[in-house]
């Protein structure tokens, strides 16, 4: 059976993990740092802060910036719920925005139409989505982020690889050359996996800094930064207490132990190979599909030919198949071909529709009504690509 993603882990992944599984530090030793430093090297991030998984990550950049109660926020409504989770958990109110029907993403249009159902005075951020690893037009968003005043945040969880247009140059996703802050996950089905894992980059060094003590419970250690002498230094003597912590504002516990980072680096130095295999295998899907054009067409952001894609979308008219969505993944599960739905759209959940009565976004109901995520995973072959469109020409064909 091919799923529709899965992780590639060889036996240098594993060795890598019992190295740091024999050794004195299972959690906060020298594994994070190192993860986070090949992290920065490999998006071009002045800071990356690794966490428990993505949903944190997202959590932690909304606390960074202060988000609370009476703010306000814009997120794509095509996404995983986390995106809208991570800001709505500081108490922020989420604006859904509406995307391009084809692609799924968050185009400048979307975006305005939802800044202009915001109230301006209490919009603090927009969150954008790389969805299935394709891009959104971040230099035309950033330029209405800016304008509007607002912060910018990317979560490229399914982006690790991906580049972007700057200037008469490119840049890579995570490196927030245009945006405040980017989020990643390393769950086993993204591009990269260390278990359950996360990562948020960013420019600002203090950012960096309160991130950093927002993932171990907002605990202050930098003794120059205490408040209360009685806690960090010795009566009489003025002298430091070696075991002195303050807390000075309340943070999680998001740290990510040092075996996941051994992993998350074993795999990070993969990209170079999992990159190029995803889009050797995303190329052979566009081939082999371009026949069946009539039947499915993939959901792709055409002038990002550099994406390395997350998921391999492929759109349906289902109706006009006179097959359901779920008769339709039945067959294809029959003849071996795992597929999913990304995503519902987050407006449509009970918990949002509550507090969203009436919202309509054709945009992200069409999507949502056409797609389905095909196998895609580096450990798959062309033969495996040839499997999955055999499959579909004989499940839509009529
Ligand atoms: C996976 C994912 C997340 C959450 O990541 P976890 O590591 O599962 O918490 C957030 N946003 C998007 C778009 C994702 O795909």
């Amino acid at each position: 059976m091919l799923a529709y993603g899965r992780q590639s882990i060889a036996q240098d992944d594993i060795d890598e993990v019992v190295r740091v599984l024999r050794g004195d530090f299972l959690t906060t030793g020298p594994e994070v740092p190192k993860f986070e430093e090949a992290f920065c090297a490999y998006t071009g991030a002045p800071h990356a802060l690794a966490c428990a998984n993505g949903t944190a990550a997202l959590h932690m950049i909304a606390m960074a910036m202060d988000l609370k109660p009476g703010d306000q926020v814009i997120v794509p409504s095509i996404s995983f719920v986390a995106t809208a989770n991570g800001p709505h958990y500081c108490g922020a109110e989420v604006i859904f925005a509406d995307v391009d029907a084809e692609t799924g993403l968050m185009t400048p249009h979307a975006l305005k139409e939802a800044m202009a159902r915001a109230d301006k005075s209490r919009l603090r951020a927009v969150f954008v989505v790389h969805l299935n690893g394709s891009r959104v037009d971040l230099e035309a968003i950033a330029k209405l982020t800016k304008e509007a005043g607002v912060a910018l945040v990317e979560d490229a969880c399914h982006a690790l690889g991906s580049t972007y247009p700057v200037g008469n140059g490119t840049g890579n996703v995570g490196d927030c050359a245009l945006s405040d802050f980017c989020a990643f996950s390393f769950h086993p089905v993204k591009t990269i996996t260390s278990g359950e894992g996360g990562m948020v980059t960013c420019r600002d060094p203090e950012m960096a800094a309160r991130l950093a003590l927002l993932r171990n419970h907002g605990l202050e250690r930098d003794k120059d930064l205490f408040t209360d002498p009685e806690i960090g230094f010795e009566v009489g003597t003025g002298e430091h207490n070696p075991w002195a912590y303050e807390l000075q504002m309340l943070g999680y516990n998001y740290r990510l132990t040092d075996f996941q980072a051994a992993l998350g680096r074993s795999q990070l130095a993969k990209m170079s190979r999992f990159g190029p295999q995803r889009k050797a295998l995303v190329a052979a899907y566009r081939r082999k599909l371009a026949p069946l054009a009539h039947l499915v067409t993939p959901a792709l952001n055409t002038d990002n030919e550099d994406a390395v894609l997350h998921l391999m979308v492929g759109r349906i008219d289902f109706a006009a198949r006179g097959k359901t969505r779920r008769q339709v993944m039945a067959q294809l599960r029959e003849l071996g071909v795992g597929t999913q739905v990304h995503y519902i759209p987050i407006h449509r959940q009970p918990y949002y529709a509550k507090l969203n009565p009436g919202l309509n976004l054709p945009g992200a109901e069409a999507y949502y009504a056409g797609c389905l995520s095909l196998p895609l995973y580096p450990d798959m072959t062309e033969a495996d690509v040839d499997t999955v469109v055999r499959a579909l020409a004989t499940v839509l064909g009529d």
